[in-house]
């Protein structure tokens, strides 16, 4: 309990208090009444004193021993017997003992203090005595009483002064016994109401101590509760953070899913673009022959939709015997190599042609099996090339046997018989020898020329400001001589018409569709060479009335070895004429046009940048 600091000040006032009613008993109470009964005895006192004073003209009377009334004395005697006074002392107004009920003290002087001081100046005094101690005056008493000294006053002068005992032992024993009993029951309270305030707070003290114990558990509770709140609010923010990460990976495997995905998407996009961009026919089969994927040029090549035939077998959608024959064929030779190369003739209305297949084995998959890869090309132009290539190797071995033989004849002719002819004979066999060889040296100059722009690196060009005009002239004058056998007409000013051109290369292109229209015109044929300047050309038409052209040969005209027909020995050539001419012109910025109709006659159009 004493640790419990408000316990144990209520405790101590308690204390305190049991302790101080006692004590205010003995201290207080008993001494007021103590002071309350002195008070009354002096009062006592003083009204004797004025009464026996009054009674006996003591005031009238100078007190001295010889001088006191015997009726007084009788009365003090009397009053002593009775045991009514105990004592009684007449002072004079010097202090000394005129009237004493113990007479041997008559004529003593009292000088001590307390009557010069107090009495003498008409004070009253008294004094507690109590038994077995000494009187003011120091003479021992057996009884407790009050002594009193009462002043005479005389006019306001100390006239003397009675000292009374007042015996008070019964009053004060009665006090006594009182105070006691009071004492006692204050103490009775004071320790009753101790012990019950000690059992009082015994009990809020166990009730405290409970209480304490009890928060104490009850905070252990809740601390134990927070711990574990936190506890778990930790597990919580783990598990959150644990969520988190595992949100946020799932979100990058979706994303790296959703990129893996658009990529796939994309590669497929593009494999299709490819595929859809290729410009041969692309088929792929498995090994059931059943189409897995046609492109959009085989879908054109063999007149198809993918949509309808896609999962179809080949030979239910290519009604191509020799195609499908070779597609069997290559499918077992395939064990043996990557690819396999053959040609075919498409020969419907569609696509026409020669083609070339090539068939790849399809890397094997559970799927797909052992499909087939084919790959269709059009070779139609190749194999033409090839065959014009071919024609112009036997042509040209002819275009150069040809000249060659007559200048290999006329040459040993003039070497071993030479004295035989005649010197005009002579000079026409070296002219024949001369014109050969200069045929001869422009096919080999062609044959070059077509050599130089096949692989590359094209023909050399000079470029000088020209006079077409004048150049036209001067050709067109060279042609009149050698062909007599055509008319020739030109159609143009003389002004000069310059253009920025190679001077040898634009006589090379004259000469070319000069050299055609004659060699395409019957005899007396009219050749037309007209020249027209418009806003920012020059335009060059050379104009004949031979033989023409269908729209095919106009066509092919430029081609490289195309020769219309070249079965036809009266027209010599090789086929490159045209196509170097073309080549020329469109090193010059120009354009080259054929108008023609078979039988009617050809116009070649040329368009030549104008120089201002
Ligand atoms: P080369 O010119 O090489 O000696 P070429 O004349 O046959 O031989 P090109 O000049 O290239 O060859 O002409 C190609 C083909 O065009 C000719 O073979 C011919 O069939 C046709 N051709 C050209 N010019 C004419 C024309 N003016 N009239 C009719 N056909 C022509
Ligand atoms: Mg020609």
């Amino acid at each position: 309990m004493l640790k419990i600091p408000y316990l144990r000040n209520i405790l101590l006032t308690a204390f305190f208090f049991a302790i101080a009613f006692p004590m205010y008993e003995v201290y207080y109470i008993f001494p007021a009444y103590q002071a309350l009964l002195i008070e009354a005895t002096e009062r006592d006192a003083l009204r004797f004193v004025r009464s026996v004073t009054i009674r006996n003209n003591l005031e009238k009377i100078e007190l001295r021993a010889d001088r006191i009334p015997e009726s007084f004395i009788q009365d003090i005697v009397q009053l002593k017997n009775e045991g009514i006074l105990v004592k009684l002392r007449v002072f004079s107004a010097l202090g000394e003992i005129v009237f004493s009920t113990q007479a041997d003290e008559v004529g003593t002087v009292n000088d001590k203090d307390y009557f010069r001081e107090s009495v003498a100046k008409g004070h009253l005094y008294s004094e507690l005595v109590h038994k077995e101690s000494m009187t003011a005056d120091g003479t021992a008493t057996d009884l407790d009483l009050i002594e009193t000294y009462v002043p005479v006053m005389l006019e306001g002068q100390f006239h003397g002064a009675m000292e009374i005992y007042s015996d008070i032992t019964p009053e004060l024993n009665s006090l006594r016994s009182n105070s006691r009993h009071s004492f006692s029951m204050l103490v009775t309270v004071s320790i009753g109401l101790l012990v019950m305030m000690f059992l009082v707070l015994l009990r809020a003290r166990n009730s405290i101590v409970a209480r304490t114990r009890a928060e104490v558990s009850l905070r252990g509770v809740n601390e134990n509760l927070e711990n574990r709140v936190e506890q778990r609010t930790h597990e919580l923010s783990t598990a959150n953070q644990l969520l988190a990460s595992e949100i946020s990976e799932r979100k990058r495997a979706q994303h790296a899913q959703r990129e893996a995905f658009v990529k796939t998407l994309e590669a497929r996009d593009r494999v299709n673009a490819i595929i859809s961009s290729v410009a041969d026919a692309l088929l792929v089969t498995d090994h059931h022959d059943s189409i897995l994927l046609i492109n959009p040029a085989a879908e054109k090549l063999f007149n198809v939709k993918a949509s309808d035939v896609i999962g179809c077998r080949l030979p239910d959608v290519i009604g191509l015997d020799n195609l499908l024959l070779e597609v069997a064929k290559v499918r077992t030779e395939l064990a043996n190599s990557d690819s396999i190369d053959f040609d075919f003739i498409m020969s419907s209305d569609s696509s026409p042609g020669v083609y070339q297949c090539r068939a790849s084995r399809l890397r094997e998959t559970a799927v797909n099996g052992r499909g087939l890869i084919l790959f269709i090309h059009d070779v139609t132009r190749e194999r033409q090339i090839d065959q014009m290539k071919t024609e112009f190797v036997s042509m040209a071995a002819h275009e150069l046997q040809t000249p060659l033989t007559m200048v290999l004849g006329y040459s040993e002719l003039l070497l071993d018989h030479s004295k035989q002819f005649e010197p005009h004979e002579r000079r026409e066999f070296l002219q024949i020898i001369n014109d050969k060889s200069v045929e001869l040296s422009g096919l080999i100059d062609d044959i070059l020329d077509l050599s130089r722009i096949e692989d590359g690196h094209g023909l050399k060009l000079t470029f000088t400001h020209v006079n077409l005009a004048a150049l036209c002239q001067q050709v067109v004058a060279d042609f009149e001589k050698v062909n007599t056998q055509h008319r020739f007409a030109t159609e143009f000013t003389h002004s000069p018409v310059l253009v920025d051109a190679d001077e040898a290369r634009l006589i090379q292109v004259m000469e070319n569709l000069l050299g055609n229209a004659v060699k395409y015109s019957p005899d007396g044929g009219l050749i037309r060479v007209v020249l027209k300047q418009e806003e920012n050309w020059i335009r060059l038409d050379v104009i004949d009335q031979g033989i023409g052209m269908t729209d095919e040969e106009r066509a092919n005209a430029f081609e490289r070895f195309y020769r219309a027909d070249a079965s036809n020995t009266a027209a010599r050539g090789t086929g490159l004429g045209l196509s170097i001419t073309k080549y020329i012109v469109d090193a010059h910025a120009g354009g080259i046009e054929i108008f023609s109709r078979k039988g009617k006659g050809t116009r070649l159009e040329i368009r030549l940048p104008l120089v201002r």
